[in-house]
């Protein structure tokens, strides 16, 4: 047996047991409150990689080593379950983020409702069966001036039945204008397809007018369809039907206005120095018959499909079978309900989405100011501290943040509705900006000339140290890997973190999340 062969077998079997690896305090740290058998099985993956490094001609791991691959295996493992993470990327209603937080007073609604019994599909004064698409009916009458309305699983949904219900077989009229697709794949076509009805395109993209839908108005027509374009906006030479011309055609001619507004806001946009928005009410009084919108979105409540319109038509959607396929569950009329009431209430700002759009630019800079203060204090002890761990360095007596490979600065920028509402309406902002200072190769490469050291001191302090890569790409995705999650956005070489749709309450969480990731990635030893 070679002496290789016999290297190799050895460091195989210093291999750490994986009961012994899940007792190292990094992976104890890393695994708090997760199963442990998942625990198990990623520390086994740490191992196993280890084994197969070995197995290639690698050196035998180090326990450090090996302790630190098992832990981010468990922190990995973590990241893959439904987790909270800071929105640090400027967009308030980010539907790859969960979209809307909850006001208290909804998880309040949600834990009385769902800790126990309640008459979700029971109608307590009769003492029998009921129906769960009543709920949050009698607010949502009161609040957009419908006769009717019932709650379903999301908008889509919500478009879906509607068009099921009242169109299947017969003809729906839409403009070309308004044939959009939605993230996550929703194509107003393809759902009027599915639902059985058959598509009737008129007018051009940019330009519609009244008389392409009057002129497309056949023996099987059912209904006109107006859509909100949501995420995309057609600038210049254009043309569109507004719901009151729409209503008047439709009813003159026996046909039904069916309008999905998407966002489906109740509150004027332009007090938060938006653009107007057409609310819910002013579509039912335009007379539009069914409307459709998101709770989710700019009402600022949770996942939810809206119906409201004329009261035989929601009759007729609730006795589609399509209605019980669709059908909300109780938490979310629970939240819903309680999301409604801060409109009549007018408690609007208790819902989180609309205290972020409230906040003034200052506000937002001087949150920005004082996480930038943070963590620049952060840093500056950290680098006191492992001064005091190596006093040759003398790294503790540079001034904090100068002269480092990064650069941290308040920066005005834009923030965005997001959630397909308002596109390209922004609202001044303020972010903690980091750049580095050169990129990261000619970083890495570059051995500092004397007089050089003082404009690259964090370079020097860096000798003989891991040289671990400098970027606004690789802070963003450390960053990303930290708990909770920070998410930014990158724009122009530096990462920004955004403070409008972060929690007042977050932002010493996002500062020191900040610092460790600096930290990490420019001074590990
Ligand atoms: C967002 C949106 C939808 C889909 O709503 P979900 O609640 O995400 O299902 C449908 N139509 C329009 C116009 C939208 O903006």
């Amino acid at each position: 047996m070679s002496a290789e062969t016999m290297e190799t077998k050895a460091a195989l079997r210093r291999l750490p047991a994986v009961d012994q690896l899940l007792q190292a305090p990094t992976v104890v740290a890393a695994a708090a409150g997760l199963p442990r058998p998942l625990v198990a099985d990623a520390v086994r993956v740490a191992i196993d990689n280890a084994r197969r490094a070995i197995l290639a001609g690698a050196a035998a791991p180090e326990q450090a080593e090996l302790e630190e691959a098992a832990a981010e295996q468990v922190r990995a493992l973590r990241r893959k379950l439904l987790v909270p993470v800071i929105n640090a990327t400027g967009v308030v209603l980010h539907t790859n983020l969960g979209r809307a937080p909850l006001s208290a007073a909804s998880l309040r609604a949600i834990e009385a409702v769902a800790a126990g019994y309640s008459n979700l599909e029971y109608e307590v004064d009769a003492g029998r069966r009921g129906s769960r698409h009543v709920h949050g009916e009698a607010l949502l009458v009161r609040l957009t001036g419908a006769e009717a309305a019932m709650v379903v699983n999301n908008n889509a949904a919500a478009v879906l039945l509607v068009l099921s219900a009242v169109a299947q077989g017969r003809e729906v009229i839409i403009s070309r204008g308004e044939m959009i697709e939605i993230g996550g794949a929703f194509r107003i076509p393809e759902v009027m397809a599915q639902s059985g009805c058959i598509l009737r395109e008129v007018g051009t993209t940019n330009r519609t007018h009244l008389r392409d839908y009057e002129e497309a108005i056949g023996e099987n027509t059912a209904a006109i369809l107006k859509v909100h374009p949501s995420n995309y906006r057609v600038v210049g030479f254009t043309a569109s039907v507004s719901t009151r011309e729409l209503a008047a055609l439709a009813h003159k001619r026996g046909l039904l206005l069916i309008e999905d507004l998407g966002s489906g806001v109740l509150v004027p946009t332009e007090r938060y120095g938006l653009a107007h928005e057409p609310t819910v009410q002013e579509t039912v009084a335009a007379g539009a018959d069914l409307v459709t919108f998101s709770g989710d979105k700019l009402l600022g409540g949770p996942q939810a499909g809206i119906i409201v319109g004329r009261k035989e038509l929601v009759e007729r959607c609730r006795r589609h079978p399509l209605a019980r396929a669709v059908r909300v569950d109780k938490l979310t009329l629970a939240a819903l309900q309680a999301t409604l009431q801060h409109y009549l209430d007018g408690t609007v700002e208790q819902i989180p989405i609309y205290r972020m759009l409230a906040c003034t630019a200052d506000e937002l800079r001087r949150r920005a100011e004082s996480v930038r203060a943070r963590v620049l204090e952060r840093l500056a002890a950290g680098r006191k501290a492992e001064a005091g761990r190596m006093p040759a360095a003398g790294a503790g007596e540079r001034s904090p943040g100068a002269g480092e490979l990064f650069d941290i600065q308040v920066v005005s920028t834009v923030s965005t509705v997001g959630g397909g509402s308002l596109p390209g309406e922004g609202q001044p902002s303020a972010a903690v900006a980091v750049t580095f200072r050169a990129a990261p190769d000619a970083v890495a490469r570059a051995a500092p000339a004397p007089e050089d050291a003082a404009a690259a001191p964090a370079a020097t302090a860096g000798a003989g140290r891991k040289s671990v890569p400098v970027s606004v790409d690789a802070l963003a995705a450390a960053l990303r890997r930290q708990l909770p999650p920070i998410i930014g956005r990158i724009e122009d070489n530096a990462l920004l973190l955004d403070l409008r749709a972060v929690d007042p309450g977050q932002d010493e969480l996002l500062a020191d999340g900040l610092a460790r990731a600096l930290e990490a990635m420019t001074c590990t030893s």
